[in-house]
């Protein structure tokens, strides 16, 4: 069978780590920024080189098209983005943009016929670090496609008036406008002209290194909820307020902490990961006691009853009163399991499976833009394992080897696609 390029592989991944590396052995590279603008010439250049057509949307997701020997039939779309969080690796998003280009490259060069047109497309802002929320412009893009709970969160006012959250200044709109690869409407992915979309990536967790696979196939990306956990309390000075007249919504809101934990751990469920990775604190003075204290919860798993049975017991703290506090739930955001197309799997398993490739079946517990796509037409993702279960770090790492077979599996499902969907 047919393979990719190993050496053609290496050479684009240290080229890309070129954009914005932080000297540290991983990259910074904003969503619209310099190194943004650096990247995306770099594809243009290479991906024109092989005779593929560029263009870019306005909302400067680049797409790079390898014409098919037939124009009547619609386009199949290999995707993925190239900005990364502050100190981020080489490999998240771009990886799957590289292996896109890869496929291109391959083909053109192997001259494998090919009804359909192929395209290795960026999406813009998939991070969100500069410019939040993350997995921004394919909310926006797919919003009509969308269930109402998770399309209401992508308003193209609300996402385009998001601010610089470094200088506070510029808008995603403001830097939208003056960058170089923004273009036009009628570019858009879209259902009507599109088959299909991939999307290459890491697994950015450490199952598949565990496991000692080569690719994982996924099937869906998992539904969350995430809730914030409210305590009112007093503010009063630290000095002059004895400890027995205190209302320190901190110190409330870490005891029910420590029970929320252990009754969400006595259900027991395999699979089941929940995460409170943000506080917030008022006034946030040394020598004030908290008047309120908040925390963010964020739940995943794949079935939406297990998913109600932790949101049941997050609520049950909801009107709580404890050491003088007052306790509020509130629900932030929620989004189903999406399960990707299941035609589309099967071509990458069995491709997977005729290559050689250890591989397996798995979740992404990550979002991706690819979640957004698939409410719009059918799509799936390929996973290549992450060193350590590492990412959004400088140590993000994923061998050569293995970044060889994501594009050859890749491939090989973008052809079975081609001939059979
Ligand atoms: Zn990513």
């Amino acid at each position: 069978m047919i393979k990719c390029d190993i050496n053609r592989i290496e050479d684009k991944i240290k080229t890309f780590s070129t954009f914005g590396d932080d000297k540290n052995g991983g990259i910074t590279r904003y969503a619209l920024s310099k190194e943004d603008e650096l990247a995306r010439t770099y594809f243009k250049t290479r991906m024109e080189s092989i005779g593929a057509e560029v263009v870019f949307d306005d909302y400067a997701n680049m797409y790079a098209i390898l014409k098919g020997s037939d124009s009547l039939h619609k386009k199949i779309v290999m995707a993925s983005h190239c900005d990364s969080v502050l100190n981020g690796g080489n490999y998240d998003g771009i990886l799957g943009v590289i292996c896109a280009m890869e496929v291109l490259e391959t083909i053109k060069k192997e001259n494998i016929p090919h009804k359909h047109d192929v395209v290795a497309m960026i999406w813009t802002n998939e991070e969100g670090s500069l410019y939040p929320p993350a997995i921004m412009v394919s909310g926006m893009l797919c919003k009509k496609y969308l269930p109402e709970n998770i399309a209401s969160n992508y308003d193209e006012d609300k996402m385009f008036s998001s601010k610089d959250i470094l200088t506070n200044k510029t808008t995603f709109k403001e830097a939208l406008d003056k960058f170089k690869y923004k273009g036009e409407y009628k570019n858009r992915l879209n259902p009507h002209d599109y088959l299909a979309m991939f999307e290459a990536h890491i697994e950015q967790g450490p199952i598949l290194e565990t496991s000692g696979n080569d690719i994982g196939v996924v099937r869906c990306v998992l539904g969350m909820v995430n809730y914030s956990i409210i305590v009112e309390g007093q503010a009063n000075h630290a000095g002059t307020t004895p400890m027995k007249y205190r209302k320190d919504a901190l110190l409330t809101l870490s005891k029910i902490l420590v029970e929320l934990h252990n009754k969400i751990d006595e259900l027991k469920i395999d699979d089941l990961v929940y995460t409170n990775g943000q506080i917030c604190v008022k006034p946030n003075v040394h020598t004030v006691i908290p008047s309120y204290a908040e925390i963010m919860i964020d739940v995943r798993h794949i079935d939406h009853v297990v998913l109600k049975r932790v949101a049941d017991i997050i609520n049950s703290f909801d009107g709580l009163k404890l050491d003088g506090c007052l306790v509020k739930t509130k629900l932030n955001w929620s989004r189903d399991t999406t399960y990707f197309d299941p035609r589309l799997v099967n071509f990458v398993k069995s491709s997977a499976d005729e290559l050689g490739y250890k591989n397996q079946f798995i979740n992404s517990g990550a979002g991706h833009d690819a979640q957004f796509a698939s409410y719009m037409l059918p799509t799936t993702m390929i996973f290549a394992p992450s060193k350590n279960g590492r990412s959004h770090c400088d140590e993000e790492y994923t061998s050569l080897d293995h970044c060889h077979k994501l594009a050859t599996t890749l491939l090989h499902a973008v052809l079975k696609t081609d001939k059979d969907f």
